[in-house]
């Protein structure tokens, strides 16, 4: 079976780099992908999710923050703001992370501000839900 490289790019340089991936499911805006060998090139906005890899002997779930993929046939590149593996997210951080978004939501703040915490809540939820994915 031929299989792909996936390379996961934040603002802090590459995170994540393999190149024995049989299967890479991708959240987009426009919904849920599944990316195999030979798929046609493509670009694709992802929203706050998670990334879910396939490879021979395992799979793995890595949180990511809104970004973007670029798909070629034998290449997947995803360049977002922030990713995790699933197994490295600290849990109590995204609890307290969470609760001060929640905090400032319920709070009387400028509308700027309450848009910030709904994103920062998205992605202490999201952290959650995928460390609970390992
Ligand atoms: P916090 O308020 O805890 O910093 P945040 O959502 O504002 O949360 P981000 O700006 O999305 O944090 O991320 C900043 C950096 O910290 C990124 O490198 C991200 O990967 C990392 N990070 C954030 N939260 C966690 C977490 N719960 N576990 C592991 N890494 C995290």
């Amino acid at each position: 079976m031929s299989t792909l490289s996936l390379n996961i790019v934040t603002p802090n340089g590459s995170v994540y780099d393999r190149e024995d991936v049989e299967l890479v499911v991708l959240q987009t805006t426009a919904g849920e992908i599944g990316v195999m060998y030979g798929h046609i090139p493509t670009v694709a906005a992802l929203k706050t999710g998670y990334v879910k890899i396939n490879f021979d002997n395992g799979s793995e779930f890595i949180a990511v923050s809104e970004g973007f993929v670029e798909i070629r046939q034998h290449k997947l590149s995803i360049i977002v703001q922030t990713a995790e593996a699933a197994k490295d997210i600290d849990v109590e951080r995204a609890q307290s992370a969470k609760t001060k978004a929640e905090e400032h939501i319920n709070s009387e703040q400028d509308r700027g501000d309450v848009h910030r915490a709904e994103r920062a809540l998205e992605r202490a939820n999201n952290r959650l839900y995928v460390s609970s994915l390992k």
